[in-house]
């Protein structure tokens, strides 16, 4: 794919630590000081009751720079983002993280304060605010290099030139040292939004995955929604009639326009609610945007005719009202924004015409589809609660939508989607149907196979949590989401109603921040808990609710995890490590910044960073176990200079230049010994180049119109894919070239093509006197063979035949003198939905033949595999809720 520069989950580092944890009296850490990992603000500072007279923010910035040593904080760097009231007198004062002026993702402090006027005290602080940041704040790359390179994320060129992009300005990614990067959300003609960070001084992709559709912040007292929808001039409230969905009639909150006619223009609450009817137009037209001409459904008379039923569109404008009341009543919450500003829905969406059976909210307003086989999504008060608590969310914690902190957005959906229904139809909390999610969308069958999703799942961490990386879900957004919505859920079973939806709110408003994972909200909630007034038995209440679903600290250990970690939470875009001689380098975000960093596979010793900090990435690194060579590119020069650079892995010796170009693509870099070798691509051409004993790189001869991918260097042979075009097919060939002779030794015949189109050759691999390559019987295989052959081109042997059912589709093949590995990868979502089973595997094959057998039973998604010597392999894995660097050093065998 093009991006191989995406990141995993993210949440940057910040484990919560215990640092000083006060005595655990209501059977539960709720410490007195956390402190964050890659951080030395502290994450929460309770109990302090100090005085801070004054206005809100102005107090509470002034009570942080009182504090230097407790906090560590630089008010000049946080911006208030909003105060809010909460019971019993208390104020929150939500900031945001600003490096230079530029906001930092995830970066988010909150002070609370209690008591009024000379009487004001800070109560407790805390959130998540990054100490180490030293990353530029101006892009030294051009504005329309930064938008073409995050075009360049998108796999599918209809999609580029389809697109719609939107820039979101800059944005500090708060890893190590931080990295400026350019935040875009891209609207492909097909297919889900998709946002993705340029490095702003590199040009290169680092975070793409896909999205519900963000927008700009809205400018100060204009909220997003009104911004975008405006309510017409001269509205009078009146109210009339309409048909639900099943038929039967209701009344309605609408408004007289000055021409005499009706419209579903809610009037009488301090947010004004407008309903639209899109009459099957495709969703992609009103994702994030309105038609120009559109208006609330309208009538000429107050009686509104059947189709207000049949498109959902009177079942929206009514359950929004509800919605928008629960939160109000409830919760004193003023909107969905908490400043009164509209709220839209817009009903009876299609995709292209065809059912659009879905709903969501698009960061201004909410978007329903029908069927097929379902009642319009709005019937659902459930489904329309869930997609307007998003918009609290959006106002709140803000989580950002990968792994945990998006499945957190997810789960606190889902709980007050239901706690809205049943409380507004009295459905009792031990009522069956109560814990499911879009139970009541279909006309046959029963709720519980109706139900999306169900709160009683009873999923927790340690038996179900789904360890993938973006490419699926999000990070599994919605799939993890239930172990944490089923413990807030138990809370609201085992305390009152009334007391669990203040507590979840209060943790929402008051506490969470983007970046939080499960353990952060279980903390904030607890804490929210504290503020609330709770007895200690119902924060033992609490507490055992998440113990059940395995939320609690240090429950990665407990999943039974058979590799051992090198680096936890890798962040960093292009990771994907090298290995040789019992030390790995890789593109990583180190104590040092993020940069190219080495280490040794046994874990002793800590990690030293090779690449100079220079304003360059550097990535793509190859080893010999001596030595890294790699690639750094971009940087002040705004011809963006592309440079091949070695360097021991000691950390301490000379970093060198080995070739540099203004105008070239440089990639494939390898190194074995005195001799190293890349790619040089320019005009369409890829070509091999060779540098022996620290001379001069020369460009290998290749034919003309062909070009050379995959190097692999080892041993005094350069092997590569050579490739060209015969009319319309594309032929792929395995070459070796013997760096001594300076000839090719051999040129493997191609493979006879299996189906209609030609076959593939891909993934090469030099390991135990052997060229290995990965076989292709045409470029929609399911499955490729593994053949081996002597470097002179005899001996060619199937290593592992296409026929194994974990037979690799994609490289790399990770090959030592005794053995190689793979990895297996469903390409599509599996019939029965995601499990840990079905996520990418490695598998490995002795070299000399034999059965394959699994690398690590670790449950979850297993990616960049690299060679060591003998059996050992090292790896990034995502089974932790993390990605992390990891390393075994023979095949788990059976799983
Ligand atoms: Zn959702």
């Amino acid at each position: 794919m093009a991006v191989a520069t995406v990141v995993a989950a993210l949440a940057p580092g910040v484990p919560p630590v215990l640092a000083a944890a006060a005595p655990a009296s209501d059977g539960d850490p709720v410490p007195a000081l956390v402190t964050g990992g890659g951080t030395e603000a502290p994450q929460l500072v309770t109990g302090l009751s100090e005085p801070a007279p004054g206005e809100p923010a102005a107090a509470a910035l002034a009570h942080l720079a009182a504090h230097p040593d407790r906090y560590r904080i630089d008010p000049g760097e946080l911006a208030e983002l909003a105060t809010t009231e909460a019971p019993g007198g208390r104020r929150t004062v939500r900031f945001e993280q600003r490096h230079g002026g530029v906001p930092v993702l995830g970066g988010q402090y909150l002070v609370r304060l209690s008591g009024q006027g000379a009487g004001q005290k800070v109560e407790s602080a805390g959130g998540r605010y990054f100490t180490a940041l030293t990353a530029p704040t101006v892009a030294t790359v051009p504005a329309e290099e930064l938008r073409r390179s995050a075009l360049d994320g998108l796999d599918d060129a209809r999609d580029r030139a389809g697109a719609d992009v939107e820039d979101l300005g800059p944005v500090v990614l708060p890893d190590g040292a931080g990295l400026l990067a350019e935040r875009f959300v891209l609207h492909p003609a097909s297919g889900r939004a998709r946002e993705v960070f340029v490095d702003a001084a590199t040009g290169a992709v680092v975070l793409a995955h896909d999205t519900r559709a963000p927008r700009p912040e809205p400018a100060a007292g204009e909220s997003a929604a009104t911004a975008a929808t405006a309510p017409a001039e001269g509205l009078q409230p009146a109210t009339g009639t309409a048909p639900e969905a099943h038929g039967r009639t209701v009344a309605v909150n609408l408004a007289r326009r000055p021409d005499g006619g009706y419209q579903f223009t809610d009037l009488t609450r301090t947010s004004v609610i407008s309903t639209y009817d899109a009459a099957g137009g495709d969703f992609l037209d009103y994702q994030r945007k309105m038609p120009a001409g559109a208006a609330p459904l309208s009538s000429a008379t107050p009686a509104f005719p059947a189709a207000a039923g049949s498109s959902g569109a009177t079942d929206a404008h009514v359950n929004a009202g509800i919605v928008h009341d629960f939160f109000r009543d409830r919760l004193g919450r003023n909107g969905l924004d908490g400043k009164g500003g509209a709220i839209v829905s817009v009903v009876n969406v299609t995709d292209l015409g065809t059912p659009f059976p879905n709903a969501f909210w698009d960061r201004t307003k909410m978007v329903y589809g029908n069927g097929p086989g379902r009642y319009p999504f709005p019937v659902a008060l459930d489904v329309a609660a869930h997609e307007m608590t998003h918009g609290v969310v959006q106002n709140t914690a803000n989580f950002f939508d990968l792994g945990q902190p998006g499945a957190m957005n997810e789960a606190v959906a889902d709980y007050f989607g239901n706690a809205v229904e049943v409380t507004a139809r009295g459905t009792a909390m031990d009522d069956p149907t109560a814990p499911l999610l879009g139970e009541s969308l279909c006309p046959t069958g029963t709720p519980q196979a109706c139900a999306e999703r169900r709160l009683d799942d009873r999923r927790t961490t340690v038996a179900d949590f789904l360890g993938t990386r973006h490419e699926i879900d999000a990070g599994g957004v919605h799939l993890n989401a239930t172990i944490f919505g089923g413990a807030l859920w138990d809370i609201r079973r085992a305390l009152d109603p009334l007391t669990a939806d203040r507590l979840v709110y209060r943790a929402l408003a008051d506490y969470l921040t983007p970046l939080d994972d499960f353990v952060a909200g279980r903390n904030a909630v607890l804490a929210a808990g504290r503020d609330l007034g709770l007895t200690k038995r119902q924060l033992r209440t609490v507490a055992a609710a998440f113990d059940a679903h395995g939320i609690k600290e240090g429950w990665q250990q407990r999943i039974g995890i058979d590799s051992r970690a090198l680096l936890r939470d890798v962040t960093t875009g292009m990771a994907a490590p090298a290995a040789a001689h019992g030390r790995w380098v890789m593109r990583a975000d180190g104590a040092a910044g993020v940069g190219l960093y080495a280490g040794a596979l046994d874990g002793r010793g800590t990690p030293v960073r090779l690449s100079p900090e220079d304003g360059r990435s550097h990535s793509w690194a190859d080893t010999d176990g001596t030595n890294a060579a790699w690639v750094a590119k971009g940087g002040s020069d705004p011809r963006a200079a592309q440079e091949v650079l070695t360097a021991p892995l000691s950390g301490t010796g000379p970093v060198r230049s080995v070739f540099r170009s203004t105008t070239e693509q440089v990639g494939a870099v390898r190194i074995s010994g005195t001799d190293l070798a890349f790619t040089v691509s320019s005009d369409g051409r890829t070509v091999p180049h060779v540098s022996r004993d620290g001379g001069a790189p020369v460009a290998l001869p290749l034919p003309e119109g062909h070009s050379a991918t995959g190097l692999v260097l080892r041993d005094g042979l350069l092997g590569w894919v050579e490739t060209w075009q015969e009319g319309e097919r594309l032929v792929t060939v395995p070459t070796v070239h013997s760096l001594a002779t300076g000839t090719v030794t051999a040129r493997f015949p191609e493979h006879a093509p299996a189906g209609s189109g030609p076959s593939l050759a891909t993934s090469l691999a030099l390991a135990g006197g052997r060229l290995l390559w990965l076989d292709l019987p045409d470029d929609h295989a399911a499955r490729g063979t593994i053949r081996s052959a002597a470097p002179d081109g005899s001996g060619i042997v199937d290593l592992l035949s296409a026929d194994f059912p974990q037979a690799p589709r994609t490289g790399p093949l990770a090959a030592s003198d005794q053995a190689v590995t793979f990895r297996y990868e469903n390409e599509k979502k599996p019939a029965g939905g995601w499990t840990n089973a079905a996520l990418p595997k490695l598998w490995q094959i002795p070299l000399a033949g034999g059965a394959p057998q699994r690398v690590s039973c670790d449950r979850g998604g297993q990616y960049e595999a690299a060679a060591d010597e003998g059996t050992r392999v090292v790896w990034l894995d995502a089974t932790a809720g993390t990605t992390d660097l990891v390393v075994r050093d023979r095949p788990a065998g059976r799983c």
